[in-house]
């Protein structure tokens, strides 16, 4: 389905980010003194994301009306995006991804009909799922393992020649910012009992199982690291910590 679109199309950058997609439930408090914590970087995405965008737009342009230093809390803010469409669209579809999440994708497509058909999303149920994203990784002997075709060069690419057009480049002698509370787990843990999977979702390849004569080790290229943050929320046992680089090393979108 997707050759169908990107054929005879041209490679021209490559990112990759998590996505917050917890919706209302997982929102946090967007407003701070001086500061919000909006769009994509909160949960909401998409059209969503703009709106919470205009809403704070208008919550500082009264500030500065009623404050021409600005130096409020800018609270605010919670009033215009609870009386928003934006606040009602995302109640309404508050069990969407839970349901299925739950209940899996006929039970709980079947409630998400009934939800948005019959109630308009306002079926009095809080669905949450409170397990960490980690937790619901499966170990290798229960998964089928996935041949996937080499790269073609035409359509699909190799990872690193794909990080160079994120134009990553982190001077390679500064502190690791991937960091392991145990240097043991990835090998015991990830490696024994999850295949380590870290050297499969990293879209930069930063993580590589190396195998030596003493036996396997992890090697971290922390210099491609492009920033998606999908280590620090997916290892197994939350051993990854991904703290700030040096600035200026990228990832740099100019076409953007
Ligand atoms: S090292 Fe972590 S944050 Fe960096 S690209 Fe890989 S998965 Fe993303």
């Amino acid at each position: 389905m997707f050759k169908d679109y990107l054929t005879g199309g041209r490679r021209v950058a490559y990112g990759a980010r998590v996505i917050n997609k917890g919706g209302f439930h997982a929102l946090p408090t967007m407003h701070m003194p001086g500061a919000f914590l909006i769009g994509c970087d909160a949960g909401t995405l998409a059209h969503t994301a703009m709106k919470s965008g205009m809403l704070a737009a208008e919550t500082v342009f009264d500030a500065l009306l009623e404050d021409e230093q600005g130096g409020k809390d800018l609270q605010a803010y919670a009033e215009h995006f609870k009386s928003s469409w934006l606040c009602d669209e995302l109640y309404r579809s508050r069990n969407f991804g839970s349901a299925l999440k739950k209940w899996g994708l006929y039970l709980g497509g079947a409630y998400n009909y009934l939800d948005q058909t019959l109630f308009g999303g306002k079926f009095p149920l809080d669905l949450q799922d409170d397990r960490e994203d980690r937790e619901t990784l499966k170990e290798a002997t229960d998964c089928k393992q996935i041949n996937y075709p080499k790269p073609d060069g035409v359509i699909s690419f190799d990872r690193l020649s794909s990080v160079y057009l994120s134009n990553t480049s982190h001077e390679e002698d500064q502190p690791c910012h991937l960091r392991l509370q145990d240097r043991d787990i990835p090998l015991v843990i990830n490696l024994g009992r999850y295949d380590a999977p870290e050297q499969r979702y990293c879209p930069a390849g930063v993580y590589e199982i190396i195998e030596q004569g003493e036996g396997p080790r992890l090697q971290i290229n922390a210099q491609n690291c492009i920033h998606c943050k999908t280590c620090d929320i997916k290892d197994p046992t939350g051993n990854i910590t991904w703290v700030t680089p040096e600035g200026g090393g990228g990832p740099n979108y100019p076409n953007m």
